[in-house]
């Protein structure tokens, strides 16, 4: 919003006294609201921008002119933003027309690229002064403070500032290897309250179609104990003691060894149906997403009921649904420490854990197989 209102103030002065004219931009009082600003009765023109326009807009990367793969991805931005793609450097420059700058570059506030590695990628040419792991929605990323080594030649086609000390965003997209990261340059004076705002509204539109995030870490590797649709009976049971019996409906990830707090993860977009406490689970959430034009109930059982996303909430993929119970507690409704995640077919909230018959099963996907990359 303080950027739109000093947009909104500097657009009639810049019209004024010639937009690169950068003496002028930088006397400008940027801190005046604009129902104090006389412009507006001058009849200057003002572009698109009112006091009712919407402060930031959603932009689809994938139709701005030029763009190259893989920048199809969507994201908010300020509304008096533009956006160019810099074909020849692959990177796509978001910047601030309305500020001075003697080019797009030089009002460039967000500069994106994009690089395919198996692992978070360090430049020789710049020098890290500080180093952050973090996560958006789910996506791992790293923030790195920057400065460009003094012996490197500057960097062709790009803002002048990306040669000064600045803070990069690093975002993986995809678990595969190698994996898809986004490198997000952030301006140094660029608002941290909207560049965050831009990070969190991303979504990669493209890839959700054909991959998943998965429910929880190290999904397939820590499957140990039950799989999807193993016939359990008390004493042939993997786990002792047993107290249930039928074929198994999900997956149970198992995360006896964990004391931190093990995040739970929606697999896709979806709208909660069920968050509370279920006999057999303790805390349990379940999601309906539609996938492939399909619609499915996802269960995620055994979680600290305290933590869980609330009922009927809208939610992204990758967005945290809650976190695994403490073992043989409440949480868990006695359970070891361990993720039961199952994937019912069609609108019908199933909490079943097992079933039965194996005509039963039939309503379940095996979640490994369903969210196979
Ligand atoms: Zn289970």
């Amino acid at each position: 919003m303080i950027i739109n209102m000093k947009n909104f103030f500097l657009l009639p002065t810049l019209l004024l006294f010639g937009i690169g004219c950068a003496p002028v931009a930088r006397d400008v009082p940027l801190d005046i609201g604009f129902q104090n600003q006389p412009q507006q009765d001058q009849g200057i023109a003002v572009g698109e921008f009112h006091p009712d326009a919407p402060a930031y807009t959603r932009v689809d990367f994938g139709l701005v002119d030029g763009i190259i793969e893989p920048f199809d991805f969507t994201a908010e931005i300020p509304s008096t933003w533009l956006v160019e793609v810099l074909s020849e450097i692959e990177s796509v420059n978001i910047y601030d027309p309305n500020i001075a700058g003697v080019n797009n570059l030089e009002k460039s506030q967000i500069f994106v690229r994009y690089f395919q590695a198996n692992d978070f990628l360090t430049l020789n040419t710049v020098s890290i002064l500080n180093k952050e792991k973090s996560e958006v929605n789910g996506r791992s990323t790293v923030t790195y403070d920057i400065l460009k080594k003094a012996d490197v030649e500057n960097f062709r086609l790009q803002p002048s500032w990306r040669n000064g000390r600045h803070l990069v965003t690093d975002m993986r997209v995809s678990d595969s290897n190698p994996s898809v990261f986004y490198v997000f340059g952030r301006r140094p004076d660029l608002d941290e309250d909207v560049f965050g705002r831009f990070l969190k509204s991303l979504r990669f539109s493209g890839q959700e179609n054909m991959s998943f995030v998965y429910p929880i870490d190290e999904f397939e590797e820590r499957v140990t104990k039950k799989p999807f649709g193993i016939f359990i009976e008390p004493a042939t049971s993997p786990v002792q003691p047993e107290r249930f019996s039928g074929y198994h409906t999900g997956v149970d990830i198992e995360y006896g060894d964990a004391e931190d707090d093990v995040p739970v993860r929606a697999i896709a977009e979806g709208v909660v149906v069920r968050s509370g406490f279920v006999s057999g689970y303790g805390g349990m959430v379940a999601v309906r997403h539609e996938i492939r034009g399909e619609v499915y109930v996802a269960i995620y059982g055994h979680l600290d009921s305290a933590s869980l996303v609330s009922n009927g909430s809208v939610i992204r993929e990758g967005q945290k649904v809650g976190i695994l119970g403490d073992a043989f507690s409440s949480e868990t409704d006695g359970e070891r420490k361990h993720l039961h995640f199952a994937v019912h077919r069609g609108n019908l909230v199933n909490v079943s854990g097992y079933v039965e018959s194996e005509r039963e099963l039939g309503g379940w996907v095996d979640p490994v197989e369903f969210l196979g990359f």
